[in-house]
């Protein structure tokens, strides 16, 4: 390592891969994957390797914005401060909201949930980490009291079998993927993928069942039932789980038809986990994002928790989260229905230590919006001040429409953002200019509890400040003073990882206590570090003990059955639309479209069509085809190919588009969310296709 090479952590997913950065003194950086980080062990994707080519100033905001004009700081955070103050002090604090993002650092984030719940006093924060992996977490509660990932990274080197879940790891998370290929290769571990479409995530795999879209519960209720059925259940720790009997009964005689798949492949799939001991069941967005998505994840949960096949090694099922610091937010209380460090929004103890903790004026008792209701109510009127951090609803949210004129709609719009130029920047009232990766401090979690640092190694640009000072300072403005009279990152941290030990006091998992008193040099030196940390908790497995978090202490099945998706396909719209992304794009392009090499992978907005779909409609290769839903029109360039099924099609989320019809898929997703996680349905839309 050279002088000048910083250690940092990559800004896209949740694998959370370490990166050596090496600035070439003209603005520009020279990008390595760090061979010390558990995360990566030196492997970088696409998107990682290509991060210097996007460091560029040419499309950052360097100056606060009101109403289009340039301003000064002090202007714009006054004017901030005060529309929020009189919004509160007319309307009330449910009349205001936080809508942030898996973007924002651990620091940020702690600021802008501690500000919101703890002091303006309404839960109204939520985050774009909503459409991700909310039903992740309302399984894990379900099942284990807290929102607790059980396994590690190293999980993956030591399976027998990983089954992949509504996954294109190979695309979204490739640095997995990559770890999963040298597993096979070194240990012959064994990969089955569930997933509508065949990705390249199935190159190599033993098996892809191509279920038919929002099947997986028939799937894992068919498993279920047949460890139940042949002995494979472990009776001493199912004395550690309730429920157990409730969910046999349940996935007993389930109905394959909607898997869409014959009995032999389910059976063949079953043959296999049943065979191994040493299963991991990785699963994301073909799982999260559904409107039975909190089932589906206990449908996985139950099999692993009926065998005992959790938080030992090589085992246990593993929810990858989406974004880069998607973990820290769910850590921070990012979401609107929990508090900071894993303590419940809903328990009164947990509510007054926390108050007391911040010398809170209010801690709101009640859940706050999620996403799509916060934008709901931003249509209605009944939110008034709207402030939107690090994230692009106008494109991103499912019925992105109706999200963008709410947002022109709303009475006060603030914008954080390292440039102006997305579709959400341009309806703000203010913008303001925060700094980006390369130039900011502060921590990340990875999809395995993994702390990292995020470095700076470039210069901020004039005029841009981080989040955590931005929101602290409109915080003084309000009036909310010491409490949020911070002087660095590493201030926040040590605050954060003191209310930690309030939580583990209450017997909560996410405990970092032990890193409460690290000094400035040593939190600027902070290794790569899993939680829990704290005395006698290490950062290892959860769960092989025994030791849940529900009362009483122990973990629970869940007896889950079948819903289809909500959206039904009928004779005007026959075609089930799956949306997901691209192996070298990350959401809407903000930067990864600043790279040439990036953008040449797939250089334009497609989607996919099945060739006898194709030939009935008379749509040929890289025709323009319009694609309709109830909620909106797009127009794309046909991809025909096998890889999906009949009477389903794919399109990626990440163009957007200035004039309707555009490339916003997400205009025609429909606002349909799953009932206990709040997550919308974006794998399971319809629509109907035409040449154009
Ligand atoms: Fe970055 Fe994810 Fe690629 Fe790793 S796998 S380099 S974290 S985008």
């Amino acid at each position: 390592m050279t002088a000048q090479t910083i250690k940092s952590t990559c800004p896209y997913c949740g694998v959370g891969c370490g990166v050596l950065l090496t600035p070439d003194g003209q603005g520009g950086l020279a990008v390595k994957g760090d061979p010390d980080h558990p995360a990566n062990f030196g492997r970088l994707c696409s998107k990682g390797s290509a991060l210097g080519e996007t460091v560029t100033l040419d499309e950052r905001l360097l100056t606060p914005q009101v109403n289009g004009a340039a301003t000064d700081w002090d202007s714009a955070l006054d004017l901030v401060a005060r529309k929020f103050r009189d919004t509160i002090d007319t309307y009330g604090p449910d009349s205001t909201a936080f809508y942030v993002s898996g973007q924002l650092l651990s620091e940020d984030y702690y600021v802008a949930n501690k500000l919101m719940k703890g002091f303006i006093g309404s839960a109204n924060i939520d985050t774009n980490s909503r459409l991700c992996m909310a039903s992740s977490v309302a399984g894990h509660k379900r099942a284990f009291g807290t929102d607790t990932v059980p396994g590690t990274y190293e999980d993956l080197d030591e399976a027998d079998l990983i089954v992949l879940v509504g996954s294109n790891l190979a695309w979204c998370h490739p640095v997995l993927h990559q770890r999963i290929l040298a597993a096979k290769k070194k240990r012959g571990t064994k990969l089955v993928v569930i997933d509508p479409r065949r990705t390249n995530s199935c190159d190599g795999a033993e098996m892809h069942l191509a279920v038919a879209p929002g099947g997986d519960v028939p799937i894992f209720n068919r498993l279920l039932s047949a460890i139940h059925d042949r002995g494979h259940t472990d009776p001493d720790f199912l004395t550690h789980v309730e429920g157990a009997e409730a969910a046999f009964a349940s996935a007993a005689d389930q109905d394959i038809t909607p898997t869409g798949l014959s009995e032999g492949a389910i059976e063949a799939f079953i043959d296999l986990w049943l065979s191994h001991e040493k299963v991991v069941t990785i699963y994301s967005q073909g799982v999260n994002q559904s409107s039975s998505g909190t089932d589906k994840v206990n449908a996985i949960l139950n099999c692993h928790l009926a065998t005992g096949r959790i938080g030992k090694q090589g085992c246990g099922p593993f929810s990858v989260t989406g974004q880069p610091n998607a973990m820290g937010g769910r850590e921070v209380g990012g979401l609107a229905n929990m508090l900071a460090c894993h303590l419940d929004l809903e328990n009164a103890d947990h509510r007054a230590a926390v108050k007391d903790f911040w010398s809170a004026p209010a801690i709101p008792d009640a859940a706050g919006l999620k996403a799509v209701d916060m934008f709901r109510a931003v249509g209605e009127g009944r939110i008034k001040a709207l402030w939107i951090i690090h994230t692009n609803p106008a494109v991103s949210m499912p019925d992105a429409n109706a999200v963008r004129d709410a947002i022109a709609g709303c009475d006060f719009v603030v914008v954080s953002d390292i440039t102006a130029q997305t579709d959400t920047a341009r309806l703000a009232d203010v913008i303001l200019p925060a700094t980006a990766w390369g130039e900011k401090e502060g921590t990340v979690t990875n999809s395995d509890r993994t702390i990292s640092r995020q470095r700076t190694v470039l210069p901020a640009p004039d005029g841009t400040r981080p989040d955590w000072d931005i929101l602290a300072d409109v915080a003084r403005r309000m009036g909310y003073g010491a409490a949020f009279d911070y002087a660095s990152p590493a201030e926040i941290f040590r605050e954060y990882a003191a209310l930690s030990g309030i939580a583990g006091g209450f017997g909560r998992d996410f405990d970092i206590s032990g890193l409460a008193d690290l000094t400035d040099t040593e939190y600027s030196a902070l290794e790569p570090t899993r939680w829990p940390v704290s005395d006698g908790k290490t950062g290892g497995r959860f769960f092989a003990d025994g030791q849940f978090y529900h009362p009483g202490g122990k973990g629970r099945m869940i007896p889950v059955t079948y819903r289809a998706p909500a959206a039904k396909t009928a004779r005007k719209y026959p075609f089930r639309l799956n949306t997901g992304r691209i192996r070298d794009q990350w959401h809407t392009m903000t930067r990864t479209a600043l790279s040439p090499r990036l953008s040449a992978h797939l250089a334009e907005p497609f989607v996919e069509i099945h060739p006898e779909d194709a030939a009935d409609l008379s749509i040929a290769p890289a025709d323009l085809v319009t694609i309709q839903s109830p909620e909106g029109t797009a127009i794309l360039r046909a991809r025909i190919t096998d890889t999906v099924q009949r009477g389903t099609t794919f399109a990626p989320m990440h163009w957007t588009g200035e004039t309707a019809p555009s490339a916003r898929i997400d205009a025609l997703v429909a606002a349909v969310t799953d009932p206990i996680s709040g997550q919308p349905e974006s794998k399971a839309a319809v629509a109907r296709l035409s040449r154009f």
